[in-house]
């Protein structure tokens, strides 16, 4: 078997891997980048939404090449499709983004900064060696050991690392959503818009979204997986296609895509010599499922603490909780709100969701999704006719 070491091993080229990459590989650190499939960023299992907001948090400018649908707000529809929410202005502006050049795009800004990525190369296993790890792999049919300091677990939603480095990784079954998703030509609705539709049989505890590009639209859904029975996530895509036709006349997809949003954060995200970063350390926005840019911003407070752990030669777990602590700071009080929030939504019946259509407004729900849990209670003065709501979400 042939060996080689670095500094910093990173398992996956998803968002989250290649930025810390770039971020450590800018500081004059040795980086790898193992990805397991032959092509970055293909194929994606994403619908490609991402605010102009959040990309401005995460420091990144847009770029046509990867910027193709240019959206000005968000259409939320209730079962009956009437009394259609808009959400427009700043906080809702931004993209549907072509993933696969995306991610490129972010691999390439790392490797200019002198990082190595290696595709078609999955890592298989990692074990402890004294103060370092031993990473095993196959790159090309050959047996190849990767020795380094530090691991980030960027390995996505089935992240193995976590496991491996005896991190309780694995949230409830009740926190994943199963997404399922074609990105389809010829689809019938106003490109300006990302379309959000809401209800039980729509989409059980979850929603079913039209997010358009420039020449196709991503239409998908994402239900909660304790929610399938009779009903796969895809019998839902093709039930409401069915009843649209005014939409998907002319379409055909281009292509389809499948795969699981982990909608609540509990887990740990280091242990000794291991950070876990974006989706394998959970930490998408458990309402809309929205991962990209938390996975940025995880991979950027992850790379900060390992250039501190690498000055400091301290790899332990105590020093690497700085990461964990930040999160926490950043987030976990947010995180617990809008927990409670999911929890109530995952309550609604189809008139409940009628109910909230006709009273909020799309400044209402943008603070929804910030966390503002006072969006009830201030509707309550105006609208008695919610206190039903109110007292659901207050015995949640
Ligand atoms: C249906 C669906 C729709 C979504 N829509 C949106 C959206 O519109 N907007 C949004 O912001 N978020 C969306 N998300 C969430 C978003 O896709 C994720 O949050 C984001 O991709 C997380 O980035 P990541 O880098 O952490 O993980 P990933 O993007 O999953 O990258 C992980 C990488 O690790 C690789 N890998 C895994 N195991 C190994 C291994 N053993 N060895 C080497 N490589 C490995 C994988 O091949 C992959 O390339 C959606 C998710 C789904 C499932």
């Amino acid at each position: 078997m042939k060996n080689i070491s670095t500094d910093v091993l990173i398992v996956g080229a998803g968002p989250a891997g290649s930025t810390a990459a770039r971020e450590l590989a800018a500081k004059g650190i040795d980086v790898i980048v193992l990805e397991k499939k032959p092509e970055i960023g293909c194929f994606k299992r994403c619908a490609e939404g991402i605010t102009l907001r959040g990309l401005t948090d995460a420091g990144i400018k847009p770029q046509k090449e990867w910027a193709l649908g240019h959206i000005t707000g968000a259409r939320l529809y209730p079962p009956s499709e009437k009394n259609v929410v808009e959400m427009k202005g700043d906080r809702m502006a931004g993209y549907v983004v072509e993933r696969k050049v995306f991610e490129k795009w972010l691999a390439s800004r790392a490797v200019k900064e002198g990082a190595r990525f290696m595709v078609k190369t999955p890592a298989l296993g990692f074990h402890r060696s004294g103060e370092k790890c031993i990473v095993k792999t196959r790159y090309m049919d050959a047996a190849l050991a990767i020795e380094t300091k530090l691991v980030l677990g960027a390995d996505g939603v089935e992240s193995k690392v976590g496991r491996w480095a005896g991190i309780k990784a694995l949230n409830r079954i009740s926190d994943y959503h199963s997404g399922f998703q074609y990105e389809m030509a010829g689809v019938n609705v106003d490109d300006s818009y990302i379309h959000l539709f809401f209800g039980t049989k729509v989409a059980p505890k979850g929603y079913l979204w039209i997010f358009p590009k420039k020449f196709s639209a991503n239409v998908g859904v994402g239900v909660l997986t304790k929610e399938i029975r009779n009903k796969r996530p895809m019998d839902y895509v093709h039930t409401f296609i069915d009843a649209h036709p005014d939409m998907f006349a002319t379409a055909s997809p281009l292509e389809v895509n499948a795969g699981g949003v982990p909608v609540a954060h509990n887990t740990e995200m280091v242990t000794d010599n291991v950070m876990l970063i974006g989706d394998a350390a959970q930490v998408v926005h458990p309402l809309h499922g929205g991962g990209i840019i938390r996975s940025i911003k995880s991979a950027q407070a992850a790379a900060h603490t390992a250039l501190l752990a690498l000055e400091e030669k301290n790899y332990s777990r105590k020093r690497l909780m700085e990461y964990q602590d930040w999160w926490e700071t950043a987030y976990g009080v947010q995180m617990a709100k809008l927990m409670k929030i999911r929890s109530f939504l995952e309550r609604l019946d189809d008139k409940d969701f009628e109910l909230l259509a006709e009273v909020l407004s799309g400044e209402d729900i943008m603070d929804v999704i910030d966390a503002k849990v006072t969006f009830l209670m201030k509707k309550l003065i105006t609208k008695p006719s919610i206190a039903r709501l109110v007292k659901k979400y207050l015995s949640g």
